[in-house]
């Protein structure tokens, strides 16, 4: 039986190997944290149609009901507003009705992908380097001791992809010199009341011209997720370290409510709502991310190991669009290794499109990218 093995057990790697093991296929994943708890990647994604469709295309339909139950409520808006709430931009969508998801929270999105995936699934396994062995095979190696052998490694270890580094060592992540404080606000009777009304409605963008900009977005589950995760508005800060006042070794040592602070103090000119929504927000939950974006990469000679998701074609989280894209790698590389091609063909067949896609999307992503945060950049610049 192909054995395929996989480093990292986020979003793109976890609906891999579900797919993988319905057709059949022997599945090891490899993932770095010790434990599927949740760390600081941010805390609400946005799914899109490609994002509902890989979903169900990857997905034993249990996985797949568990995802879309415990989803947040569908939203119809994304708007931008200056800083004293006056509207700029409005988008509506239409209601695409209980089946789509829409949003999820990533902690108890990860921890649906899991289901099922028990025994397929090493935690606390981080994988340091692989060698293509004489019968062309694939060993990969752990940082923790030990080894695995498969007939294909995908690197689905995000965007300091182990992976890529030996597979395409020249590609490179480009620093987009924004940094995001992400942070969350508990939805409860108390606080519910101080959200504007569009606010409740999907994504809302706020900014000023002093060089910060404000993203609030709800996730208010259809049912209480089992990771216990309670409903909240994601509220994040974004700004130039220069803007923030703190450059990169201090804003990445500093605690979650000095954080919290600079949010807080960010704002304090801006209309009272908004003001509210940073106020009441959890100093807690408050944690930093880098704003990055892969350079394309040429094609490479196909082999035994591939790249999915962040590991080859970070982007911006302007657009939410990251995470649908790495599902959409899932379901292509595991429709063209189900098709019953040789394996290297396959590979082959999944990145003539991965590759064109992914970075026509992280191109995508830079645009918007540069609407929302350009000024933000620029009036630093200056
Ligand atoms: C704040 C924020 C908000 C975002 N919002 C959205 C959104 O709304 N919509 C959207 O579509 N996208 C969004 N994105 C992007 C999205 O999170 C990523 O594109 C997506 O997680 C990529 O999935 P992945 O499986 O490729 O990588 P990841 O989900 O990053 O998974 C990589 C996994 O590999 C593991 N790993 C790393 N190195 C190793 C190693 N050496 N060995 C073993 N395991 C390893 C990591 O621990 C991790 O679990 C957002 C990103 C951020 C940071």
């Amino acid at each position: 039986m192909t054995r395929i093995l996989i480093s990292g057990g986020g979003i793109g790697g976890l609906a891999l190997a579900q797919a993988l093991r319905g057709a059949g296929y022997e599945v090891a994943v490899y993932e770095r944290d010790p434990a599927p708890e949740p760390r600081n990647q941010g805390y609400r994604i946005h799914i899109d149609p490609d994002g509902n469709a890989a979903l169900a295309a990857c997905l034993p339909p249990d996985v797949l009901d568990l995802v879309r139950r415990t989803s947040g409520a569908n939203g119809d808006l994304v708007a931008a507003y200056t800083h004293r709430l006056e509207q700029v931009m409005a988008q509506t969508f239409p209601n695409t009705g209980d089946e789509a998801i829409t949003c999820v929270d990533r902690y108890t999105f990860r921890q649906a992908l899991l289901t099922g995936l028990q025994d397929v699934v090493r935690f606390g396994r981080t994988v340091t380097r692989y060698e293509v062995t004489g019968s062309g095979r694939v060993r990969v190696e752990f940082a923790e001791g030990g080894s695995d052998e498969g007939d294909l490694l995908v690197g689905a270890d995000g965007v300091g992809s182990a992976v890529r580094k030996q597979l395409v060592p020249h590609a490179t992540v480009r620093d987009l010199g924004v940094r995001c404080l992400y942070g969350r606000m508990p939805l409860t009777p108390d606080t519910d009341r101080l959200v504007p009304a569009d606010f409740d409605r999907g994504f809302s963008w706020v900014s000023d011209d002093t060089g910060y900009g404000a993203g609030f977005a709800p996730v208010r589950f259809r049912t209480p997720p089992p990771t216990g995760v309670a409903d909240y508005l994601m509220t994040v800060l974004v700004g130039t370290p220069e803007r923030l006042g703190l450059g990169d070794e201090e804003l990445f040592r500093a605690a979650p409510q000095q954080l919290w602070r600079i949010a807080v103090d960010a704002t304090s000119t801006w209309h009272e709502s908004v003001r509210e929504l940073i106020a009441h927000a959890d100093p807690g939950s408050f944690f930093p991310i880098t704003i990055r974006a892969s350079e394309p990469v040429a094609a490479w000679e196909t082999g035994p190991v591939t790249l999915l998701g962040d590991a080859i074609h970070t982007m911006p989280p302007t657009g939410g669009v990251g995470a649908n894209t790495a599902l959409r790698d899932a379901q292509t590389l595991a429709a063209e290794l189900s098709a019953g091609k040789p394996l290297l063909e396959a590979v082959a067949a999944y990145e003539r499109v991965m590759l064109p896609r992914g970075f026509e999307v992280v191109e995508g992503s830079l645009r918007m990218a540069d609407q929302m945060f350009g000024r933000a950049v620029r009036s630093q610049a200056s």
